[in-house]
């Protein structure tokens, strides 16, 4: 199964990610972890966009479109992956179509966890991540085991800068503008799936499954 996993900061992607990629058994393919790797790699798009990234520039659609062609060419992706964070625009998008049409495929879901707007505010500012290993929590939703320690690490967990109540608001509006476009794309292509994330990890863990159990029947 070939998946892309979308929805507004906040929706419960990182922990939705998780639980999918351990069920299922697909590689998660995040932008983040991409570019890290390419760099960590020294191949050539590796460069190219490192030397953006240490100017502080947005990494330009051809070296990203590239990288993900070359991760998606791997070995590991042979029998499906999960998409996160890419594409982001509608012409990605479409690259993003011509990849998988060289490789002899297609994206079979694009699952949307789909949150009222409203609740994010609750959700995003809630939000702790740990310093050391990155795992992330929720003070109502995924609260640790201990107030402020990881429980996979036991690092100190943190509020992020950018999940402060003022500037959630702006985010989610360029958010919601920018992904707007994406999802009408899948919509009209009938591959999206929209997820009700007003609910708990594990209810919207179970539609997700149910839906991906019935593509792969
Ligand atoms: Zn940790």
């Amino acid at each position: 199964m070939n998946l892309i996993l979308m929805g507004l900061p906040g929706a419960g992607k990182g922990t939705q990610a998780e639980r999918i990629v351990d069920h299922f058994g697909l590689p998660h393919i995040s932008t983040g972890d991409m570019f890290r790797q390419a760099i960590k790699d020294g191949t050539e798009l590796g460069k190219k966009a490192k030397s953006f990234m240490d100017k502080g520039d947005l990494v330009p659609d051809e070296v990203t479109i590239g990288i993900v062609r070359e991760r998606l060419g791997k070995e590991d992706c042979k029998d499906g992956f999960l998409l996160d964070g890419f594409p982001r625009t509608v012409l990605q998008a479409e690259a993003l179509d011509e990849i998988m049409a060289d490789n002899g495929g297609k994206i079979d879901a694009v699952l949307y966890i789909n949150v009222d707007p409203e609740n994010l505010l609750t959700r995003l500012t809630g939000r702790r991540v740990c310093e050391n290993c990155g795992a992330t929590y929720h003070l109502v939703y995924n609260p640790p085991k201990k107030e402020g320690v990881c429980d996979k690490c036991g690092g100190v967990l943190r509020q992020r800068a950018d999940d402060s109540e003022e500037t959630v608001h702006e985010r989610l509006q360029v958010n919601i503008k920018q992904q707007q476009p994406l999802v009408a794309f899948y919509e009209s292509k009938d591959v999206l799936k929209k997820i009700n994330g007003d609910q708990s990890i594990d209810a919207v863990f179970n539609n997700v499954s149910s839906i991906l159990g019935a593509l792969a029947k």
